[in-house]
């Protein structure tokens, strides 16, 4: 593995060629200033000289005043990912110690023995920009989304071993477009064991005291979507006597928890024959609890979209996740259009007294505009409806950034 000294602003410890120093424009000097996480490539005026991949980059205000500093990417748009900004401070070891303690006190008392899968570091939210962390029962799952990260994977292995003591394995996972470079460059991969040995299967953990499969080593994101824990507890009290439909449904995650609130049945609905398939497992995992043996589970592998434009199927509670409906902000108003067609598709297959659960992950819709293509079809379809409530973020999913934004969902009651 390539290795860089460890990143440090003291004046000891010199570097070997000097310091990366960034000029940059003066709007985007106002946008670091209020504390946003991005540096954009095309927002730099003027480098001392070409940046590494991953090395601490420096950038000095107009008058020429330390400003920031940052993880460099030569080949990303966001140019640095910005570690501090504010007065100087040296960013040594005790430095990193202390901002992943940070991170790890945010979650201390948030969750019990009964809940062992949650986020520990939540990328820059947390101070860790492009990377994070979660914890599945004895196992850590270290997700990266940029290659500038890389260059300090041992650094990092080291600091979480030591302030995260215990666990039985640190499984890396990489965001596809960076794979290519760490095979290349760094000799690691995606699915690497960077500690421990490697898991036999998926890891089982706890949430809320049910018991779920995550696919550490080839799920999507780290194996599980820890990010939806609040709506899954919501729901659960939602769904008592409820015929359940849950729409691009994965591992079952809403199902279980509202056959465990006393649903009358639940209906898995995905289009991947994988998903279906760990969903089953999930509900055999949990079948000790009689609200859940007593709960019939159907499953349906189809297009959400079309079948529930074809289904006659009538249901009480309809739980509508789907996958990021715009990857990019060209693709924004379609995407609200499609959120409002899909809420109208959920409202039309259910019942009297129904509840629709519409959540989106995008963060190229705001929650606003995500809110209101929700009650714009609700009104459309000429039903009497009330709202019962909206959601964000998880506690463990903390935001402080509009582009980390991504979670929300609209709780409707249609009559
Ligand atoms: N609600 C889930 C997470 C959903 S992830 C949870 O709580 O864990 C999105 C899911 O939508 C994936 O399982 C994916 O297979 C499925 N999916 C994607 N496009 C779909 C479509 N057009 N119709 C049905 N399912 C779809």
């Amino acid at each position: 593995m390539n290795r860089l000294p460890p990143i440090t602003l003291s004046a000891k410890g010199k570097p070997a060629s000097p310091r990366l120093r960034l000029r940059i424009t003066a709007t985007a000097e106002t946008i670091l200033r209020s504390g946003h996480p991005w540096l954009f490539a095309d927002s730099v005026r003027e480098q001392n000289r070409a940046g590494q991949m991953g090395e601490l980059a420096v950038v000095y205000d107009r008058q020429n005043r330390f400003l920031a500093a940052g993880l460099f990417d030569p080949d990303s748009p966001i140019r640095v990912r910005i570690l501090h900004a504010g007065k100087p401070q040296t960013l040594d070891r005790d430095w990193w110690r202390a901002r992943l303690d940070q991170a790890l006190d945010k979650r201390r008392g948030l969750f019990d023995g009964q809940t062992t899968g949650y986020r520990c570091i939540n990328g820059e939210s947390d101070g860790w920009p492009g990377l994070v962390l979660d914890h599945y029962d004895t196992a850590l799952v270290l997700k990266l989304y940029t290659t500038a990260w890389l260059p300090r994977l041992e650094e990092i292995t080291g600091l979480i071993k030591e302030r995260l003591p215990g666990q039985e394995r640190l499984v890396l996972r990489l965001s596809r477009n960076l794979q290519t470079t760490a095979t290349t460059q760094f000799n690691c991969t995606d699915a690497q064991v960077l500690h421990g040995s490697p898991p036999t299967g998926p890891v089982t953990f706890l949430e809320s005291g049910l018991r779920f499969e995550a696919d550490v080593l080839r799920g999507q994101k780290t194996g599980f979507f820890l990010d939806q824990r609040e709506n899954r507890r919501l729901v659960e009290t939602l769904a008592r006597d409820r015929a359940v439909l849950n729409a691009f449904s994965f591992s079952g995650g809403f199902s279980l928890y509202a056959a465990r609130g006393g649903a009358r049945s639940v209906t898995d609905l995905d289009i991947s024959a994988h998903a279906l398939a760990g969903g089953a497992r999930n509900f055999r995992l949990n079948e000790a609890q009689p609200s859940i043996a007593r709960c019939p589970r159907e499953t349906v592998q189809a297009d959400a979209f079309e079948w529930l434009g074809e289904s006659p199927k009538r249901f009480d509670l309809v739980i509508l996740d789907p996958p990021s409906l715009a990857r990019r902000e060209s693709e924004r108003p379609g995407a609200i259009r499609a959120y409002g067609r899909l809420a109208a598709l959920g409202m039309n297959a259910l019942q009297r007294d129904g509840i629709l659960v519409a959540a989106s992950c995008s963060a190229h819709v705001s929650a606003e505009e995500f809110f209101e293509a929700v009650r714009r079809a609700a009104a459309k379809s000429g039903r009497k409806f009330s709202e019962l409530q909206t959601t964000r973020h998880a506690p463990d999913h903390p935001v402080n950034f509009k582009e980390a934004d991504y979670l929300k969902a609209i709780y409707l009651k249609i009559y």
